[in-house]
């Protein structure tokens, strides 16, 4: 079926929603469509706990926020962009307030937290739920203009659709598949919002939630956009070790309150490791605590906060406080057993602060884009701030670019999807594969590279990508296979980018070149195959 939108916009977490809801203001007659591969909440943004980094009290100011998000970025923050979102940052909080979200507040005030890296405390938050608040209010306020939006749960866009004019390629919106309904459509609209977010999964232990498996990324390359920065992988240092259960975050605020970490056997671990003790950088905690673990054998180390008071970590973490009960942890009581996780991306969709890309029509968003804010390390809260000031950038600099374009009644479309609709026997080839390329990504692309493992890797990717791709071909109608083989795709992109950084900067660590080189100082860059200027990164 043909379904022809003004605005496409795939994925419904901040970035989406934020969006979606600017745009509707912006331009009061158009149609808007919000593709989501899953139910409307399954976003990482539903997970988010700490909260959002915006200056807002008095002992504060932007030029500490934007030297803070420069250091943690270790040399590739991209200043001017980096400005834009530190100076953006308190009226899209105010924003957020208008649609709705109810942050934690005291004597009528915003509750401001502090985290790692963080040189004063600047994270609004609503208790320690803060990203299931935002999701909350965004969905609601956009259920509101019902008469403009439209909600298309369970269908997972394949690939974008695209056609050449004259010398240039135009994006004129997205193949759509929908399992329940086991009906492809084709959406078709003049600018499209890539918001997919990001891809924790390609990894074994992750914090991301089921659907962030790289898709963006692997769509966007495929239609010729280039990719930046993919090996610098955030590891959250901290999440609750509790083997076969889903992983829980311990939010980095809880270090920010006075938590400590631990060996099984009491010693502090980031006592001689950095400065800033527990307070240093998730990159910095995770790879100690890799190390730990390597040298121990040991499985977990431990977070305490027995020494603190009580009724306030009961009362600041009240979240974390029951799931951990629930778990069987008393926090009040016992240290918290933890591993690092494969938590966030800084490497995406190359793109500017206003979220245009190499292909006209095609805006990105949120987790799934490279702007250069992050460099080679995120600032941790500082991803809600990037995705929600981007949604709001790119819903005026699209609103332009859709006053000036239309599209064709007839679109050349040269890209075309497959319209049988086969079904796979087995889902062991998918469900394996995908344990297997977790286990290739966890083992030789982790927080400790050397260059034979990332070769190593590739070579395996390489097998797994032949496979899915056969079987794409030949049996395209289950998420399984859509997710795979966007994986698949990822996952050779991530490996390729961190064998050209011959250096260890920020997130990517790697024994053969275990110092910085400031010949490295610049963005990774795999080019796709839109991309015409000779750009100042490094590419393969
Ligand atoms: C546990 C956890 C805690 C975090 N805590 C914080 C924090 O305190 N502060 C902070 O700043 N950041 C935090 N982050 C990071 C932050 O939450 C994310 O970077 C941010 O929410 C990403 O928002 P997004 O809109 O880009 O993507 P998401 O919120 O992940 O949304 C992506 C959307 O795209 C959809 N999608 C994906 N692929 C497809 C496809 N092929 N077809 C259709 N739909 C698709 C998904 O279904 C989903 O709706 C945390 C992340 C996690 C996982």
């Amino acid at each position: 079926m043909e379904r022809r939108y003004d605005f496409l916009i795939i994925g419904s977490g901040i970035a989406g929603l934020f969006y979606a809801l600017e745009v509707a203001a912006k331009n009061p007659q158009a149609k808007l469509a919000i593709v989501t591969k899953k139910a409307e909440k399954d976003t990482s943004t539903n997970r988010a706990q700490g909260g959002i980094a915006a200056v807002l009290s008095g002992t504060d100011s932007v030029e500490a926020h934007i030297n803070d998000t420069l250091k943690a970025g270790a040399g590739l923050c991209h200043r001017d962009v980096v400005e834009t979102v530190v100076e953006t940052g308190p009226s899209v909080i105010e924003e957020l307030v208008g649609y709705g979200v109810k942050f934690t507040r005291v004597d009528g005030r915003f509750d401001l937290g502090r985290e790692g890296g963080h040189s004063t405390n600047r994270v609004v938050h609503a208790a320690d739920l803060t990203g299931r608040e935002i999701e909350r209010a965004l969905v609601a306020a956009c259920h509101q203009k019902a008469d403009q939006i439209d909600f298309y749960r369970d269908h997972i866009v394949l690939d974008l659709i695209t056609y050449p004019s004259g010398d240039r390629e135009i994006c004129a919106g997205a193949f759509v598949f929908s399992e329940q309904g086991r009906v492809f459509d084709a959406f078709y609209a003049p600018v499209t919002m890539l918001a997919t977010g990001g891809l924790g999964q390609l990894y074994f232990h992750t914090t991301n939630p089921k659907i962030a498996t790289g898709d963006g990324v692997a769509i966007a390359y495929r239609a010729g956009v280039s990719a930046a920065n993919l090996e610098f992988v955030q590891f959250h240092p901290t999440t609750l070790y509790t083997p076969g259960r889903w992983p829980f975050l311990i939010s980095e605020a809880v270090r920010g309150e006075g938590g400590i970490l631990k060996t099984i056997d009491g010693r502090r671990i980031m006592e001689n490791a950095h400065p800033l003790k527990d307070l240093a950088t998730r990159d910095i905690v995770a790879r100690t605590i890799d190390k730990e673990l390597k040298e121990s054998g040991e499985e977990y180390v431990l977070l305490d906060v027995t020494h603190l008071d009580s009724d306030h970590i009961r009362k600041r973490f009240p979240y974390i406080y029951k799931e951990c009960l629930r778990r069987g942890f008393d926090i009040i009581q016992r240290s918290i057993p933890v591993v690092p996780s494969a938590h966030y991306s800084c490497g995406g969709v190359l793109s500017t602060i206003k979220g245009k890309t190499e292909l006209e029509g095609l805006y990105v968003a949120g987790e799934v884009a490279a702007t250069g804010m992050h460099g080679a390390n995120r600032l941790a809260s500082n991803s809600l701030l990037e995705a929600v000031v981007m949604a709001k950038l790119a819903s005026e600099k699209s609103t332009e670019y859709f006053k000036q374009n239309g599209l064709p009644e007839v679109i050349p479309v040269e890209n075309s999807l497959h319209s049988s609709l086969h079904y796979p026997r087995e889902k062991v080839l998918i469900t394996h594969n995908r344990r297997q390329l977790q286990r290739v990504m966890s083992d030789f692309v982790g927080i400790v590279r050397t260059e034979d493992r990332l070769n190593l890797a590739l070579e395996k990717i390489h097998r797994i990508k032949d496979v899915i791709e056969q079987y794409y071909l030949a049996t395209p109608a289950t998420y399984g296979v859509v997710e795979l083989r966007n994986m698949a795709w990822v996952a050779e992109l991530m490996v390729k980018s961190a064998l050209i950084r011959h250096e260890s900067r920020g997130l990517h660590y790697i024994e053969d070149f275990p110092h910085t080189d400031d010949a490295y100082l610049k963005d990774t860059i795999i080019k796709g195959k839109l991309s015409k200027r000779d750009q100042n990164g490094i590419t393969p």
